[in-house]
Order: structure tokens, then C-alpha cells, then sequence
């Protein structure tokens, strides 16, 4: 039996297909010379146009960067002329979290064409055998033999994940490779929320990802604030419950120079957690596919769909 009650799956189905909805607009956004910063504002506000609001910034990951890309306040970067774009975004209702990703291609070369196709592929061969009892770690094994059998390189840095009530990653993670630790070895069952997430890169590609040493995206971990500005920044923070934000969601709060020094003492308390930018370890290029699912009595549903 689900822990979940119907209230509750609607709810988990209603987030869902926002961010369904929202992807869709994406496909249109994407392309040659589009600035970052205003894809990623368009689709955040499309997200609240829908009735939810952002799980977390919208992601908007080019070429060699895997993950956690969002514009900063003042982001001057467009979509370049050959781009590899995953665009990764959710939304919640009162906590209930769809996380879902695409990767669209602009003046796409065989190669991204292949990596994306890899990790579609493998995200719908992931899907096909969930059901209750199954492992986090035999989920991780189809999607590690589905991109090695494609000659290409799954990203085992980065992972799945649990879903909960207004919790984005609920501790247990889901790998993309065949994990042994005991970690990946609990059972899942009906009415576990789940994130399915394949990364892909080339043959001669890494399966670790390196920091880059910025970071837009911030999640609170405590309330520890000294200055005035600080718990000013913190009033606004508290309003996330604690869900990944963007510094960009904060500008207009305090002057640019007094709101990053109030940012760096957040920091010094650990009362913010950062995600800084993740690139592929050897800058090769990176694919991503997610959808959310829901484990049911024999398989499972994907919410993040039509
Ligand atoms: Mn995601
Ligand atoms: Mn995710």
C-alpha cells in the first residue's frame, strides 16, 4: 500500500504536469543567441502562470557544464551558435515536487544527437523495470548497461534521488551506475517518489564531474545571521523552506556588493548550503534526461508527462 493519500498523489500529479507543460514551452525558448538569464525567468514564471511555483531555479546547463547552471542577477550569456542545452526544472505545489529535464540541441552535430538519444534511452529503459522491491542500485545497473552498450560514458557523480513532501533529495539517492554500496540497497516501494536522472558523455568522457568555482544556486541549512543584512537576505530565504533558490531571486533585496557580502556570511554560518556549477571532468560534452515517477502496486507512473 501507498503511504500516500489520493489527496496527496493529485497533488504529486498536478506538479507534475506543470513541469510538462512548461518543458514543452522550453523546446521553443532554446535556441541560437537567446539570452540565458531570460529562459530561465520566462520559465519560472511560467511555472507560477500554471499554478506552482519553481521546486528550484530553472537549470539551464550548456555543452561541458552537467549541472546546477542558472543565471546569475546580471547574466549576459546567450545560447551559442552549437550548444548541447539541458534544461532542468520543477515545480511544486504546498511541497509536492516534480523534477524533470530535456536536452534540446541548437545546430546539433551526430554526436550530441547520440548522447541525447542515449540518455532518453536510457531513462525509458530505467522505467520499464521499476516497481515495488526494486533497488536503487538495479536501476543504476540498466542505466550503466544501456550507456556502455552505446560505447558511450554514464556520469556516475551525479545521481537520482528520493522525492518528498517539500523535500527535493529525501536521502536516498538513485545511481547511474550498479552501485554496491549498502546505501543504494534498501528496497523501494509503492508510493515512493522518485527522480530519474541518466547523464551521458562521449566514449573518451569521465565519470566524474569537477566544481566550477561559481555558484547561483543556494539552499538554507540553518538561521544563523549576524548583520542586519544578513537576516534581511534571510526573511526573504525563509519563504523557500528550505528548496534550492537562486541568488537571482534575490536581487533588488540590498545593493549588489552588500547583498554578496551578507551571502558570504550566510555561507561562513553553514546556513547555506551551495551547489556550485558541475562540468563533465574533462570538458566533453553532457546529455541529461529526468523524469519524476511514482512506484505503484505493479510498475510505476511518470508524472512528468502529458
Ligand atoms: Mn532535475
Ligand atoms: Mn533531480
Amino acid at each position: 500500500m501507498s503511504e500516500l493519500t489520493e489527496d496527496e498523489i493529485a497533488l504529486y500529479r498536478e506538479a507534475g504536469i506543470i513541469a510538462h507543460k512548461v518543458m514543452r514551452k522550453a523546446k521553443k525558448l532554446v535556441s541560437k543567441g537567446r539570452k540565458l538569464k531570460y529562459i530561465c525567468d520566462t520559465l519560472e514564471q511560467e511555472i507560477m502562470r500554471q499554478g506552482g511555483k519553481p521546486a528550484f531555479p530553472v537549470n539551464i546547463s550548456i555543452n561541458q557544464i552537467a549541472a546546477h547552471y542558472t543565471s546569475p542577477i546580471d547574466d549576459d550569456l546567450l545560447v551559442p551558435e552549437r550548444a548541447i542545452v539541458k534544461i532542468d526544472l520543477g515545480a511544486h505545489i504546498d511541497g509536492y515536487i516534480s523534477d524533470h529535464a530535456r536536452t534540446f540541441l541548437v545546430g546539433g552535430t551526430k554526436t550530441y544527437q547520440q548522447l541525447r538519444r542515449v540518455a532518453e534511452l536510457a531513462l525509458e529503459k530505467a522505467i520499464e523495470v521499476i516497481k515495488p522491491g526494486i533497488r536503487p542500485s538495479d536501476i543504476g545497473e540498466v542505466i550503466e548497461n544501456t550507456i556502455t552498450k552505446e560505447g558511450l560514458t554514464p556520469i556516475t557523480d551525479l545521481t537520482g534521488h528520493v522525492i518528498k513532501r517539500w523535500k527535493l533529495h529525501a536521502g536516498i539517492s538513485i545511481p547511474n551506475f550498479k552501485a554496491k554500496m549498502d546505501f543504494f540497497a534498501p528496497k523501494l516501494k509503492e508510493g515512493d517518489i522518485l527522480a530519474i536522472e541518466p547523464f551521458v558523455t562521449t566514449a573518451n568522457g569521465s565519470r566524474e564531474v569537477k566544481d566550477q568555482n561559481y555558484t547561483y544556486i543556494f539552499s538554507q541549512n540553518g538561521s544563523k545571521a549576524k548583520s542586519e543584512d544578513a537576516k534581511k537576505l534571510l526573511e526573504k530565504i525563509n519563504s523557500f523552506k528550505g528548496l534550492p533558490f537562486a541568488i537571482r531571486w534575490l536581487e533588488g533585496l540590498l545593493p549588489e556588493t552588500r547583498l554578496f557580502e551578507a551571502l558570504k556570511e550566510l555561507i561562513s554560518y553553514k546556513t547555506l548550503t551551495r551547489y556550485p556549477i558541475l562540468l563533465s571532468k574533462n570538458n566533453t560534452p553532457v546529455a541529461q534526461a529526468e523524469h519524476t515517477i511514482m512506484i505503484t502496486a505493479t510498475g510505476c507512473e511518470i508524472l512528468t508527462t502529458g
